[in-house]
């Protein structure tokens, strides 16, 4: 490791990797950091993701799918089904990764693009001078030492540190937390093409259940509450996650816990700084309704990797520089499609079962013709008027 780089990445989960790659490929000097001794390791994530998406970021590598999704079913809180599926629509679904492996073979392209990358590598604090952010003081195997870059950008996750040593607000309300637990089961009889959702009060306020295949008898299932809805005197996510599993798996065997939080809060004022980027969970980038962010993080690395070559062609790593170059640009994209989530999550938070129950059921003749998101509210919105009016600003 050297003591001067072009551009420090701190964290390599999806965002940093990226973000590490495009500056590498762009010919800059780039160290990548990770904190634990194993990237990708423990998992804290359900692994899906849309297949078309993530096919934009990278090729698609049989070792890291562990299921090819065909469809997905979302139960109301009475069970009523909805159901897109492949066969209808044509159009792809999603696939559920081994994070194990996938995280891993993105730092790995970093690296073959160039990029230094170093495990059990914590940064501790930023150097901070001129009111420009100079690098990072990092600690690895017990001996602390400082590391110069022109750019440093913070990937460093949903319990992001750099941004706040930076001086950028990146606090989050427990609202706009989704507090997750989930288990990783083996030996059970799971549609290994399908994801499914579960939604209610009784099962998972203000968030949901999920089951997501991933081969050989095996699933990730998991619950995500909002964080304002669980806390001191109400019933843990664990708690929902445990009735779930005992009506619905109750001889399944545990082989992984996962315990983490999602930022849901929307887009946040600012995620950048003289000689700073934040990207991904640490920029409060995942999305508003379901928590999802994997791809979220991989667009705006990207971002952050392009933003970083420009600024640093042209000697200005200021935070207007930055701001024209990273800022302005993920806001035109992602962020615009955080804004739209936010809305829409404000007004499904405030919806009792009953209301779920006649929205599930208004789309029960429906035959998707495309499976994202926005296709299944778009159809929700036809179909009842009243919600189209309360939402009327989507469209
Ligand atoms: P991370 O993947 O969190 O990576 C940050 C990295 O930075 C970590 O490796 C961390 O160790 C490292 N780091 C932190 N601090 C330091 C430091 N000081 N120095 C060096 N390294 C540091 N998203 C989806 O798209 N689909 C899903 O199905 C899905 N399910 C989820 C289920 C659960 C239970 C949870 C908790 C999240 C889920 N998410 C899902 C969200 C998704 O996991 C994140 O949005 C995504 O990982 C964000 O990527 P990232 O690169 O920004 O951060």
């Amino acid at each position: 490791m050297k003591d001067m780089y072009d551009v420090l990445v701190i964290g390599a989960g999806p965002a940093g990797s990226i973000a590490a790659k495009t500056a590498a490929e762009k010919g800059l000097d780039v160290l990548l950091i990770e904190k634990r001794q194993e990237i990708g390791d423990p998992v804290r994530c359900a692994e899906g993701v849309n297949k078309e998406y993530l096919k934009r970021h990278v090729e698609i590598d049989d070792s890291w799918i562990c299921a090819d999704l065909k469809g997905s079913r979302i139960y109301s809180p009475n069970g009523t089904k909805i159901e897109m599926a492949q066969e209808i629509s044509g159009g792809e679904v999603g696939y559920v990764l081994e994070r194990k492996i996938f995280d891993r073979a993105l730092a790995g392209n970093a690296a073959k693009a160039g990029a230094e990358v170093r495990v059990k590598t914590r940064a501790t604090g930023l150097i901070i001078e001129d009111d420009f952010v100079k690098g990072a003081r990092l600690m690895h195997l017990g001996k602390e030492f400082e590391v110069r870059a022109k750019i440093v950008i913070g990937a460093d996750g949903v319990e992001s540190k750099v941004g706040r040593w930076a001086g950028i607000d990146t606090s989050l309300k427990p609202i706009d937390i989704e507090t997750c637990a989930q288990y990783l089961i083996a030996g059970v009889d799971v549609d290994q093409e399908y994801c499914e959702f579960y939604i209610g009060s009784k099962l998972a306020p203000g968030g949901y259940i999920w089951i997501f295949p991933k081969g050989e008898g095996k699933a990730n299932v998991g619950v995500g509450l909002l964080g304002n809805k669980t806390g001191k005197f109400k019933p843990r996510p664990i708690d929902y996650l445990n009735s779930f599993m005992e009506k619905k798996f109750p001889n399944a065997s545990i082989v992984e816990m996962v315990f983490g939080g999602v930022p849901v809060s929307g887009n946040i004022e600012k995620t950048s700084t003289n000689g700073l980027m934040l990207v991904g969970d640490a920029a409060r980038q995942s999305d508003p309704i379901t928590g999802g962010g994997i791809l979220n993080a991989m667009d705006a690395g990207k971002l952050a990797g392009v933003a970083a070559y420009e600024a640093i062609s042209v000697g200005d790593v200021s935070f207007e520089k930055l701001e024209e170059v990273y800022e302005k640009r993920w806001r035109e994209t992602t962020g615009h499609d955080i804004d739209m989530s936010l809305i829409v999550k404000n007004c499904f938070i405030n919806l009792q079962d009953e209301d779920l129950d006649a929205l599930a059921s208004s789309l029960k003749e429906v035959r998707f013709e495309r499976m994202r998101l926005f296709d299944l509210l778009q159809a929700l919105f036809k179909a009842n008027k009243k919600l189209l009016w309360d939402l009327r600003i989507l469209f």
